[in-house]
């Protein structure tokens, strides 16, 4: 999601950055890296490197890669405690209180599940206790509720926003314990080694080390535009912990905080004791194509609710949008115009003035806004959906206009002419707008094409002349044998 988001707004003229990377202190990946019998930093170089392969394999074009353990992190996560300290909201105290090590954090008794489980991992807490610094996050309760209030943009989907509101208006925020001394694996609290910096302190600093730390050129381009792509229970920390962070380090807050839901795999939550939901997303890749599971994860998540995988759905899913509906209209289109025009289509220097012609440039301008709203909006899944719907409309043009009757015709070749130059335009402008959705894809279409231009945001339905050439199927259609041995292979 967003590495489409970025390709997106990339083609709308934005000079984006997107960040990534793992967030690598704490306690559970100290207990992790013993349970595998490494050290900690053996254990995440090797984790880092796994998501750094994947991304390559998934073809997510990042900006930067940053991981917590990084001397650039550790600098600037200190920066922070610094500045926070430097305005009185650092103090030293004793805390006692269950802790749940998967969340790296402190549950009230009152947000437990029975049995004392945590809500989220549905596991025992531990009772710990420990001299540990504060931060006062209690003196910012109001002026956050204030900022969320006026900022309606800032917590997005309303859903999760509400949700944060309705914490804050229940509950009063308390005190947060900040650093630990029951393990070492994290970066030391300045001026006090004993104490390693609470992860949560530490891993949310990297959205500004990323950036080179406050105050930097990349800082000051970047920070008021910036965006945070996040799943939904990690909410807390990023709405509510990190913001006042920032208000205490002086810092401005980042424009949006966008909150996606989970993936279920057929209805069930993906857990690491059920082999039913085990996913390998790299393996899925290279079974249906990269694009192939990258339109189906943009379309089925919508922002505010969990996506479900369903492998039948899956393969029907890409099926009847990319095989059917864009594959096969590619396809035909490339193939008639080599057997009934030799290839080209000649510029055309006036516009037609039949509806179907009209139809489908009107609608070529309405679905690129379309496309733009909904994505302005952190909508995939609807703007894939105006795309498809283009397309069938696309793929109702060559019947409504007939092209294969009209080629019995000798007297039809300027018809036929003004037809393909239609539709070619069409498609240039599918693939322009459908790059952040399926980029390879993209590609392949603007090949056969014949078009030699970089990606870019269509604003002109040109009649240019065009040569096609016939590519690779774009999408080949995978048949009900196929689909058994491939459900088969996916849920072993
Ligand atoms: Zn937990």
């Amino acid at each position: 999601m967003a590495d489409c988001f970025n390709r997106f707004f990339k083609l709308v003229n934005y000079e984006t950055r997107l960040t990534t990377g793992t967030d690598e202190h704490g306690l559970k990946i100290e207990r992790a890296a013993k349970k595998n019998e490494k050290e900690p930093k053996e254990f995440v170089d090797e984790l880092a490197r796994k998501f750094i392969n994947s991304w390559k394999e998934l073809n997510i074009e990042y900006d930067d890669f940053i991981r917590t353990t990084e001397e650039r992190h550790m600098n600037i996560a200190q920066d922070m405690w610094r500045r926070m300290e430097a305005n009185g909201d650092i103090y030293l105290g004793k805390y006692e209180g269950l802790y749940c090590i998967d969340c790296e954090q402190y549950y009230p008794e009152s947000e437990l599940l029975e049995g004392m489980l945590c809500p989220i991992h549905n596991k025992k807490v531990e009772t710990m206790s420990e001299e540990t610094y504060f931060f006062r996050l209690s003196k910012y309760h109001d002026r956050l509720l204030k900022y969320i209030e006026e900022n309606p943009g800032f917590i997005y989907p309303e859903v999760r926003r509400n949700e944060v509101l309705g914490f804050l208006h229940h509950n009063r925020l308390q005190d947060l314990s900040i650093s630990r001394t029951s393990f070492s694996w994290g970066i030391p609290v300045p001026g006090n080694d004993k104490h390693v910096m609470y992860v949560w302190i530490d891993a949310l600093t990297n959205y500004i080390s990323s950036l080179g730390g406050i105050g930097t050129e990349l800082f000051n381009k970047y920070w008021s535009n910036t965006v945070h792509l996040i799943g939904k229970d990690i909410l807390r920390f990023h709405a509510i912990y990190w913001p006042c962070m920032l208000m205490s380090a002086g810092v401005a807050l980042p424009k949006s905080i966008i909150v996606h839901g989970w993936w279920t795999i057929s209805n069930k939550k993906i857990s690491k004791s059920d082999p039913a939901t085990k996913i390998d997303p790299v393996m899925l890749s290279k079974d249906i194509t990269v694009d192939g599971l990258r339109y189906f994860l943009l379309k089925e998540l919508t922002l505010g609710k969990d996506g479900d995988l369903d492998y039948e759905n899956l393969i029907s899913s890409i099926n009847i949008g990319l095989a059917n509906n864009l594959g096969n209209l590619v396809n035909r289109t490339i193939m008639m115009v080599q057997k009934y025009l030799n290839g080209c289509v000649p510029a055309l220097d006036e516009d037609s003035t039949n509806e179907f012609d009209i139809e489908i440039k009107e609608n070529a301008f309405t679905t690129a806004d379309a496309v733009k709203k909904f994505m302005e909006e952190y909508n995939p899944s609807g703007a894939v959906n105006a795309i498809m719907n283009y397309c069938n409309l696309l793929n109702s043009y060559l019947d409504k206009t007939l092209p294969w009757q009209l080629a019995k015709q000798p007297d039809q070749v300027s018809r036929l002419e003004q037809i393909f130059s239609y539709l070619l335009e069409a498609l240039r402008w599918v693939s322009n707008i459908g790059y952040p959705f399926f980029p390879e894809f993209a590609r392949g279409i603007k090949e056969q094409l014949g078009i030699d231009e970089a990606f870019s945001w269509p604003v002109s339905f040109c009649l240019s002349e065009r040569k096609v050439s016939k590519g690779a199927v774009l999408f080949k259609r995978i048949g009900k044998d196929e689909e058994i041995i491939l459900i088969e292979k996916w849920t072993k």
